[in-house]
């Protein structure tokens, strides 16, 4: 089969490898029926992902069937149509009880799939801990609809639920990138006072504005007085930063209110500077990234009664013998794509 495969780092090429096999009773093989492209492939590429495996089949957002199942799996038998999530976890461990599943301490806890074990840019994946990793999809579900639930989705929603969000707070999400826009769906099913959305790219501010017409926009030069003038408290109550990019950390935290909660969802490049001087008496709190992806059941059903729609962020389609063609789309931001799923 054809697997995306990262060689070292800058380079990613499509190599021919056997079909994974069962190897633990717990593990599943899955034939991928769609994957996409996340950012985090991209860390990886660049070669910031230190984790990361050179010869690993990348990808780690994917919808697809099982094919074979070992003992030990119950939760899905094959046939299923699945969602695969982006953390393995065990479901048993001290962090997995408490639903910290991103910290779960089995030797294959935590994002695996296309980092340190193959993933899913590929026609079949060994999937470990499967009884945790896969949701079945209900039949009035597509896979475009459920291609983000494993990875971006189950961020967003994440971001959303441990912000503390109430109906009485302004909201600024920056960042209106795939993640950003997942984020804004899960807050949206909140229902705060007001969302505002902070981008730079004027394409992905139109794009928020189209789909999502009742979200206040702004950009990052006009965010402070624009976050001051439409807030109740001299700021955000809460802040979700999703954008990684230089300089939006301080932007996130400057924009908020005194108590208020900013939510760090970002992954970046580089260490940020937390000035704890400029920022004493602000009394902030502060909650770091890492989803934990363990509500995909629950994002599932929210899709099925169509109270979630990520289908137009579903921009591109290429076969996966054309997924180089993908990645330059995507990587250079050009053509308008938001996300792209490859078939
Ligand atoms: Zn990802
Ligand atoms: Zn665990």
């Amino acid at each position: 089969m054809l697997a995306y495969t990262y060689i070292e780092k800058g380079k990613f090429a499509l190599v021919e490898k056997p079909k994974p096999v069962l190897v633990e009773p717990t593990d599943a093989i899955v034939r991928v029926t769609m994957s996409s492209i996340c950012t985090s492939d991209l860390h990886i590429k660049h070669g910031s992902v230190p984790r990361a495996v050179p010869g690993i089949t990348v990808g780690h957002e994917m919808v697809g069937v099982v094919e074979e199942v070992g003992p030990d799996v119950t939760c899905v038998k094959p046939g299923d149509r699945v969602t695969v999530n982006v953390e393995t976890f065990c479901g048993e461990c001290f962090f997995c009880q408490r639903g910290y599943v991103n910290n779960c301490t089995d030797p294959n806890g935590g994002w695996a799939l296309g980092c340190r074990i193959d993933g899913g840019q590929t026609e079949y994946v060994r999937v470990p801990l499967a009884n945790h990793g896969l949701n079945r999809i209900p039949d009035s579900v597509s896979d475009e609809q459920a291609l983000l639930v494993g990875d971006v989705l189950a961020t967003g929603f994440w971001a959303a639920r441990i912000s503390e969000i109430s109906q009485e707070d302004t909201v600024l999400i920056i960042g209106a990138g795939p993640t950003g826009i997942c984020t804004l769906l899960c807050v949206i099913l909140k229902r705060p006072k007001k969302i505002i959305v902070c981008e730079k790219s004027e394409e992905r501010r139109r794009f928020v504005q189209k789909h999502y017409p009742e979200v206040l926009l702004t950009t990052p030069e006009e965010c402070k007085d624009f976050v001051l003038r439409h807030s109740d408290h001299g700021g955000a109550d809460r802040v979700l930063e999703v954008a990684g990019a230089d300089e939006t950390f301080r932007l996130a935290w400057e924009c908020a209110r005194p108590n208020a909660v900013v939510t760090v969802v970002a992954l970046y490049d580089r260490p940020q500077i937390l000035p704890l001087p400029e920022m004493y008496g602000k009394n902030l709190t502060f909650k770091t990234g890492g989803v934990d992806g363990c509500d995909c059941e629950e994002v599932l059903r929210l899709i099925e009664e169509g109270r979630i729609d990520t289908t137009p962020l579903i921009t591109h389609r290429f076969p996966l013998s054309e997924i180089e063609e993908a990645y330059r789309i995507f990587e250079n931001k050009l053509d308008g794509v938001i996300k792209v799923a490859i078939i």
